[in-house]
């Protein structure tokens, strides 16, 4: 049976208050729609932890730049409350951008440093826009559990810090990232693709498999491991560079030494799509660790 779809704020706060009145645990499952793997991976988790999981299917045009894809990002609405509903969801919350935001919206939320550099340098905007809408959407849902993918890495750790800094009574609940055989992170840009993309597109991941077996062999210069990456997204003539990087894995501070527990990250243009990507690694330990 497909969940029901609410797309008023009004109801979805109402329907929230009367399941914790009820003493019901609610999860919190935010994405911009045409479901995919990845997605549901977040939804059944929610609803293995919890009794009412709310998926929310929002455009968030304050996340999208001038000429970036809001107008032609994949939209199914039907299909995501059929999928949705089959991995667990109990509401579908699925509101016009009129009902999310006034005509001016003057009050926005950015993270400092951890919304900074890499997403945001190359996306200027885009994180304040994502922390001003799950600001939004963690207000209008109250206390609960959220789930959010690695897959968009800098995206959690801004959204983790902003529950934070802003006292949201919700726990941030990461979950892994979800890939094709060949490695390819499952992301609703994808079908932008056409097969030779499509091909070309696995090239990211074998970036930062180059850039974990870097670390892992103890190479301590960042720039060596940026460079192992970077060569192998020079050798898929399909795909185009944007950045590669290894950071601290809690901090995503830029690194002297690759020490303790990093993040390696790239993004690349595969055809008309940019997509991202990245894995955790753990160099040699630093000084005074363990
Ligand atoms: P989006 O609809 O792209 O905004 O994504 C909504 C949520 O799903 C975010 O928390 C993403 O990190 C997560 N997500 C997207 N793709 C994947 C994936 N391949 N594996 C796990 N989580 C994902």
């Amino acid at each position: 049976m497909p969940c029901p779809v609410i797309e008023s704020v009004e109801v979805f706060r109402k329907v929230l208050d009367a399941e914790r009145g009820a003493g019901r645990r609610v999860g919190l499952v935010p994405t911009m729609g045409a479901l995919h793997d990845g997605h549901l991976s977040l939804v059944r988790r929610a609803a293995a932890e919890c009794d009412t999981v709310a998926v929310t299917v929002f455009v968030n045009p304050l996340q999208f730049g001038p000429g970036e894809d809001l107008e032609r990002y994949p939209r199914d609405l039907d299909g995501d409350v059929v999928l949705a509903s089959a991995a667990g969801a109990t509401h579908l919350f699925a509101p016009s951008v009129a009902e999310m935001y006034a005509d001016e919206v003057l009050t926005t939320v950015r993270v400092a440093r951890l919304g900074e550099g890499l997403e945001e340098a190359a996306r200027p905007g885009h994180l304040g826009g994502v922390a001003t809408v799950v600001a939004k959407l963690f207000a209008m849902t109250g206390p609960c559990r959220a789930y959010f993918g690695e897959k968009d890495y800098q995206q959690l750790l801004v959204v983790r810090r902003m529950a934070a800094d802003l006292s949201y009574p919700v726990e941030v609940v990461a979950c892994p990232t979800v890939r094709e055989a060949d490695g390819l992170a499952l992301s609703s840009r994808n079908a932008y693709l056409s097969p030779d993309e499509r091909r070309a597109a696995a090239v990211l991941y074998r970036c930062l498999v180059a850039g974990r077996a870097a670390v892992e062999a103890e190479e301590e210069d960042p720039a060596v491991v940026r460079s192992a990456m970077a060569e192998i997204v020079a050798s898929e003539p399909g795909a185009r560079l944007d950045y590669a990087e290894v950071r601290a894995a809690g901090t995503l501070e830029p690194l002297d030494r690759v020490v303790g527990d990093v993040r390696l990250l790239v993004a690349a243009r595969v055809g008309p799509a940019r997509l991202i990507d990245n894995l955790g690694a753990r160099g040699p330990s630093g000084p005074g660790g363990t």
